[in-house]
């Protein structure tokens, strides 16, 4: 686990609505704050200590010039906070790292089972992939309870340039537990592979035990769950 402490400003440049339910709020970049994609901040309102989640994932890839996070609607205080956020307001961050080396192995094979709303750290992954021209062999396994894909107008254009990135979007609402384990076992080629799944953590848990009993290595599993869903 690789975490740093650090006071860092960070200032609303603009708040989106994303797909049905989510939200995106983008950063101006503060000077010299360097991260990997993959990596998550904890922040605060400056001056307040609202209730709920303060993780997030950065959504944007470390070489967009706006620094993003992607969230699902809630109703926390935190949550509430977010949603009403306008240009210019404050937060801070306090933390901000990555868990169990969940960085992407470059020019390795690797497969990225995300799940819902864990498809932000994927993004910042994938983005940084396209921007630089890096053609590795990484399958993408994107399940989200309906057809609403975060991202996927994004996704697909760069899968369409990568030639080694391929997406399967699985929509979980009319599939039961064990169809979907078949299917994400199908696409899942070898245990011979970086795995990395990101979600909610009963979502985590479970395809985290599917990848073993197929004989992947846990040390080949890294992990980033989103506690709070
Ligand atoms: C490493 C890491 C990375 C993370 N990255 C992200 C990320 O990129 N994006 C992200 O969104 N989260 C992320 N999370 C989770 C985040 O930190 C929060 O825990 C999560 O968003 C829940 O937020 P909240 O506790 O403020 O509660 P809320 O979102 O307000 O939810 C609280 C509870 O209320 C329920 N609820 C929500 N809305 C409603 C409603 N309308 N009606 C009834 N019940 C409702 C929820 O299911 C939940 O049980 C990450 C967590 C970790 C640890």
């Amino acid at each position: 686990m690789v975490t740093k402490n650090q006071h860092i400003e960070l200032i609303v440049s603009r708040i989106e609505a994303d797909q049905t339910g989510h939200w995106s709020v983008y950063f101006h970049r503060p000077a010299n704050f360097v991260f990997a994609a993959g990596d998550w901040i904890d922040i605060q309102f400056e001056g307040r200590q609202l209730h709920g989640g303060i993780t997030y994932s950065i959504a944007s890839s470390p070489t967009e010039s706006d620094m993003r996070i992607t969230f699902r609607e809630g109703i926390s205080e935190f949550k509430k906070a977010l949603q009403s956020i306008k240009p210019n307001d404050r937060l801070t961050i306090s933390q901000y790292g990555n868990d169990y080396d969940f960085q992407l192995k470059k020019n390795q094979a690797s497969v990225l089972i995300a799940g819902g709303i864990g498809i932000a750290p994927f993004r910042s992954m994938l983005k940084e992939m396209f921007d630089t021209h890096q053609d590795s062999d990484v399958t993408l396994i994107y399940l989200n309870q309906n057809e609403d894909f975060l991202f996927k107008d994004e996704l697909e254009l760069w899968s369409k340039r990568l030639t080694n990135l391929s997406i399967s979007y699985i929509a979980t609402k009319d599939i039961n537990r064990k169809k979907r384990e078949k299917l994400i076992l199908s696409l899942v080629k070898s245990p011979h592979r970086n795995f990395y799944i990101s979600g909610p953590p009963a979502m985590v848990e479970s395809n985290e035990h599917l990848l073993i009993d197929m004989g992947v290595e846990v040390r080949d599993i890294r992990i980033d769950s989103f506690g709070g869903y």
